[in-house]
């Protein structure tokens, strides 16, 4: 047999990455090349997708090659085979005769064919998990397989695990579809509670909310997990390139004991946050991964993550930063709960940085003022002293808040403008500043202006908050906004002669804020910026 035992890495119990090949061109041996020198340590074959079984029988036949699992999707799981079951039998048969390693089958499919229980049983161990060069002859192992692509059995994923375990000898392979952070961290709990059993299993949350679960399968003792030569080979939703999970996620650093941190809002994609974080903890050489976890939009969403998150201490979480839209929905779940809350997010009424004590107890934190202020310092310079400034803040949503709260502990004298002028009230009365209408921002004489309106990114790229006669020669102009980096504000204000203050560093300030309350050391703020510069690329 030209591979004696093509799934010899299965003795060794680490959690596997197989990168799924979709495509039949470039040739298969060079898109496996290029997955193990990715980071791969198999394939799958989706014989489905890539539709020439001669060039998998080929591939399959050479000599050398790693481990691979065999997947002829049907149509009805989401794969692209629409023959029929006879037919996608005998040619599982075939392919499986020349031992790839794995063999992947629904357990509908599965349950409802003797045929194929007889013939996969001929080509397959059944027998456990025992390492395949340990038998008389070599087998595949069998993977059985359910895809939830509704959502509707997301809220209780260990129901379909054990479903699959009731298999005996098969590694159990559910996904469903997650419909936010909650059910992959749900995914992961599930995966979490049957790991004592010493069967295995593969559980991932499908789409952009289930990330979490693909880059901590290696924690909660998964099987294996999986990531895409690169976008275009995606095989589900939700699956990263192999290159980000080991470059941005540190995959093959993760093991049982790290501890976990994510970034929460709605949407999170944009998030530049992974990067710059999990570079920090590899810097300083920190035990941890940090995650994306979209949360929707609402306070009940908000309470239910948090909630989760609260009672399943396992998962580890530590740490997590908060952003759009849920910095008050944080302080609100954190007023409920009875935990505690620092004064200056007390103050600010936003809170964007939550951090589980070692008794269980979570603290809320706002670091973006802190941020916003580290940021003038170093632009105004050392000597330069905020007391007494006249400093506008524009808008008075969840930034605004803290870095207003930020500079009047400064001694600066604040002034808020918004566009709705009640929101502007509301905020200054609270922190006891000033506040003037929106239309009174043409004729701004303070000598910092910080903009804390969305307006220069997204649907507003290319938007200035402000006038550009509004900006003179001896203000300093901080965007909050750092996606795109110079923004339209930042352009009017050099052009005018004033000091403009990218928003990177307040986000890269407010961040190592967040890692030294975490970690309890100063944050490797050179690193940090390093991997922040290296995310536009
Ligand atoms: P938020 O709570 O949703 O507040 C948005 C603010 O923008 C509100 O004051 C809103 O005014 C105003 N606004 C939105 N569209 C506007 C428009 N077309 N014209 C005028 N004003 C408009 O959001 P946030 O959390 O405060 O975030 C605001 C910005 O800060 C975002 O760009 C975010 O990326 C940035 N930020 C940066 C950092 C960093 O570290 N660099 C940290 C935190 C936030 P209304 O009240 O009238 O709706």
């Amino acid at each position: 047999m030209a591979n004696p035992h093509p799934a010899d890495t299965t003795t060794t119990r680490r959690t596997l990455l197989a990168a799924p090949l979709v495509h039949i061109h470039p040739p298969l041996t060079e898109q496996v090349q290029r997955a193990l020198a990715d980071g791969a340590d198999l394939v799958e074959l989706r014989a489905d997708c890539i539709d020439d079984s001669g060039a998998i029988e080929d591939f399959l036949r050479a000599p050398s090659r790693p481990p691979c699992i065999l997947t002829l999707r049907s149509a009805a799981e989401g794969g692209r085979f629409d023959g029929t079951d006879a037919d996608r039998i005998a040619l599982m048969e075939r392919l499986g005769l020349l031992i790839p390693g794995y063999i992947d089958v629904e357990l509908d499919t599965w349950n409802r064919s003797a045929n194929l229980r007889q013939k996969l049983g001929l080509v397959c161990d059944m027998g456990g998990p025992q390492p395949l060069h340990a038998l008389d002859r070599p087998r595949n192992r069998l993977i059985l397989s359910r895809h939830d692509w509704t959502g509707a059995r997301s809220d209780d994923p260990g129901r379909t695990i054990d479903e699959l375990l009731n298999i005996q000898g098969a590694i159990a392979k559910a996904a469903f579809t997650a419909r936010d952070a909650t059910d992959a961290l749900r995914v992961l709990a599930a995966l979490h509670a049957r790991r004592g059993t010493g069967r295995e299993m593969i559980a991932i949350a499908m789409g952009e909310a289930g990330i979490a679960s693909r880059v901590l399968a290696g924690k909660f003792g998964g099987f294996l997990s999986f990531a895409a030569l690169d976008q275009s080979a995606a095989s589900a939703p939700g699956q990263l390139a192999l290159r980000r999970m080991g470059d941005v996620y540190r995959w093959n650093s993760i093991r049982a004991a790290s501890r976990v941190f994510g970034v929460v809002g709605w949407p999170v994609s944009h998030s530049r946050s992974p990067q710059v974080h999990n570079a920090g903890f590899d810097a300083a050489a920190t035990d941890a991964v940090y995650v994306p976890l979209p949360v929707e939009p609402t306070q009940a969403a908000f309470d239910r993550f948090a909630d989760y998150v609260d009672v399943h201490p396992e998962l580890d979480i530590s740490g997590l930063s908060i952003t759009i839209p849920h910095k008050p929905h944080a302080l609100r779940w954190l007023l409920d709960r009875g935990y505690e809350i620092s004064t200056f997010a007390q103050r600010a009424g936003a809170v964007n940085t939550l951090s589980r004590a070692a008794d269980g107890r979570w603290r809320g934190d706002n670091t973006d003022g802190v941020g916003a202020v580290a940021a003038l310092r170093a632009s105004l310079g050392a000597a330069a002293s905020l007391a007494g400034a006249r400093a506008a803040v524009l808008g008075a949503g969840g930034a605004a808040r803290g870095v207003a709260a930020a500079l009047l502990a400064e001694g600066a004298h604040v002034t808020i403008y918004n566009r709705t002028h009640t929101a502007a009230d509301a905020l200054s009365a609270d922190l006891g500043c000033a506040s003037q209408s929106w239309e009174e921002r043409d004729r701004i004489s303070a000598s910092i202006i910080v903009n804390c309106t969305s307006v220069g990114m997204g649907a507003a790229a290319g938007e200035s908050p402000l006038p550009a006669g509004a900006l003179r020669a001896g203000m300093t102009v901080l965007d909050t906004v750092y996606s795109p980096r110079r923004t339209a504000l930042l352009r009017d204000a050099g052009a005018a002669g004033a000091a403009a203050i990218e928003g990177t560093e307040m986000f890269l300030e407010q961040a190592a804020a967040q890692f030294e309350l975490w970690i309890g050391q100063p944050a490797p703020r050179q690193a940090m910026r390093q991997a922040f510069e290296q995310s536009w690329t």
